[in-house]
């Protein structure tokens, strides 16, 4: 209303990327990141559904970090393995996920990525405080194994069955206190916000999130934000990315988060669907006109 106000609203510069593929050569997915005009890129460094995982080649280490810096992309991030569960009561699942996680951080380090971010698992008991120990012990054994530049990201969940991570209280619950925990930060999933119940489709809702995160976690600890929308209503409990303004959120929702103070500046990474070659472009391009635009424009038209 105010045009003194208007006239100095800030364009964030934030960065923005979408997660790139690795098929073929590792490095190929800086090119396939650049292409699109991305200043910020997630990968996987290997298979997120096999236990296995093929070593780095040295070669294609050089190659990506050239590529990386001439392009200028920062922060990289790396997803870790889908198999990766903190939370687990078994014994050998929970050492191999441990020992899955070191080298998931040892891979991303070589990379040279910023993030590494990591869901911490589910279990029978998931929402309990018994979950959210056994995922603060894993954590605790994995930071008393090595030092990395990556700096490892817990991720918060959509609440399918079992999840742990799928409220910000419980994340706060983890993060806090950790032996080694100020080397661990949090990204946050829209989608998975929405899919649990946080109904960020408006702005009161996105300023709800900001002052829960702010006590919960801590607005520092939030490095990256996946930026999905969700094809399936408020608190469905489902983790299924749709396209920016398509889904649930809608381009109100993510007009209101990607303006708001509390999370405008904190780099984001888009997980839509990849169903067409427009895709990855489209969204992004919706991404960045919303960045800035009025909170009082025609939404009807959207
Ligand atoms: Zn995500
Ligand atoms: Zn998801």
């Amino acid at each position: 209303m105010n045009i003194f106000m208007k006239s100095t609203r800030r364009k964030t510069n934030a960065p923005l990327g979408v997660h790139v593929s690795i098929a073929g050569k590792i490095s190929g997915a800086v090119e396939r990141a650049h292409e699109l005009g991305c200043t910020a890129m997630q990968i996987f460094s290997r298979s997120p559904r096999m236990w296995a995982a093929k070593g780095l080649d040295p070669a294609e280490v050089t190659r990506f970090r050239e590529l990386r810096e001439r392009f200028g992309i920062s922060p990289l991030v790396v997803h870790a393995s889908y198999l990766i569960n903190l939370a687990t009561p078994e014994g050998a699942l929970k050492r191999r996920s441990v020992e899955a996680l070191i080298d998931e951080l040892d891979r991303a380090d070589r990379l040279g990525a910023n993030y590494l971010v990591v869901h911490v698992g589910s279990c029978s008991d998931g929402g309990s405080v018994e979950g959210v120990e056994r995922v603060r012990e894993a954590l605790a054994d994995v930071l008393a194994s090595g030092q990395w530049s990556t700096r490892l990201l817990l991720e918060d969940t959509a609440g399918e069955r079992g999840d742990v991570g799928a409220n910000l209280e419980e994340i706060g619950m983890i993060v806090k206190g950790l032996p080694g925990g100020a080397r661990v930060g949090v990204c946050l999933d829209t989608c998975h916000l929405f899919a649990a119940g946080y109904d960020i489709s408006k702005p009161d809702g996105v300023e709800r999130v900001a002052r829960l995160v702010k006590e919960t976690i801590g607005l520092d600890r939030v490095k990256v934000i996946h930026g999905n929308d969700s094809k399936k209503g408020l608190n469905c409990r489902v983790d299924r990315h749709q396209h920016i303004g398509h889904g649930g959120i809608g381009l109100k929702g993510f007009r209101a988060w990607l303006n708001h103070p509390a999370f405008r500046d904190i780099p984001m990474i888009l997980e839509t669907p990849k169903d067409s070659p427009e895709a990855d472009p489209r969204n992004l391009k919706i991404v960045r006109d919303l960045v800035g635009s009025s909170t009082v424009s025609k939404e009807g038209r959207a």
